[in-house]
C-alpha cells in the first residue's frame, strides 16, 4: 500500500528502529534490529538501476519467491552506524554469470544489506524493502525491470508495468 500523499516520507514502524528518514534525493536503508543504518541515494546518478529478480539465488538468500532489488554507486552510500556489524559471505556457485557475490547481513538480525558483485566493482545491490520511507517503494524505487522471469513462481504475475526479462538482464 501508499500512503494517499506519495510526495511525503511515509514511515511506518517496520523493525526495531524508528528514526529512518527521506529528503533531498537522500533514504535511510535500515536492518529490522536496527543496528545497521546506510544513507542512500533515490536518485540518479549515485541509483543505478531498480529491478525485481526471480533467480533462485534471490530466492535462496531473501529466503522468499522474489528479491526487490536497487542499484546503488557505492560513492553515494554513507553509513549512519553500524558497519562494524556487517558480516560477509562470499559465493559464486549459484550467479548465473559467474562472478563471486559478496553478501553483507546484519550480524544481530541477519538482515541482509548489500550485496556486492565482482563484476560489478563500485556498485552495491540493496533490497528494496530496507529503505524506510514506504512511499519510496511505489515511486522512486518502484522496480523498472523483472528479470528471470521463466523461473518466477507459477502463483505470481509479472510486476504491473515492469519491463519483462525471461533471462538476465542485470
Ligand atoms: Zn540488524
Ligand atoms: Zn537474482
Amino acid at each position: 500500500m501508499a500512503a494517499s500523499d506519495s510526495s511525503k516520507p511515509f514511515i511506518p514502524l517496520s523493525g526495531s528502529a524508528s528514526d529512518g528518514y527521506s529528503r533531498d534525493g537522500r533514504a535511510t536503508a535500515t536492518c529490522f534490529c536496527g543496528a545497521v543504518q546506510l544513507e542512500v541515494p533515490t536518485t540518479k546518478p549515485g541509483l543505478v538501476e531498480t529491478f525485481v529478480c526471480n533467480c533462485f539465488d534471490c530466492r535462496k538468500i531473501t529466503a522468499s519467491m522474489f528479491a526487490s532489488n536497487f542499484v546503488v554507486d557505492d560513492r553515494y552510500i554513507t553509513y549512519i552506524r553500524g558497519r562494524e556489524n556487517l558480516t560477509a559471505f562470499a559465493q559464486s556457485k549459484t550467479i548465473a554469470t559467474g562472478n563471486t557475490m559478496t553478501n553483507y547481513f546484519c550480524k544481530t538480525c541477519g538482515t541482509l544489506m548489500n550485496r556486492v558483485s565482482s563484476g560489478y566493482p563500485g556498485k552495491s545491490v540493496l533490497r528494496i524493502g530496507t529503505v524506510d520511507d514506504f512511499n519510496l517503494h511505489e515511486t522512486a524505487l518502484k522496480p523498472r525491470v523483472e528479470q528471470y522471469a521463466k523461473t518466477r513462481v507459477e502463483w505470481l504475475t509479472g510486476g504491473r508495468g515492469l519491463e519483462q526479462h525471461e533471462g538476465a538482464f542485470f
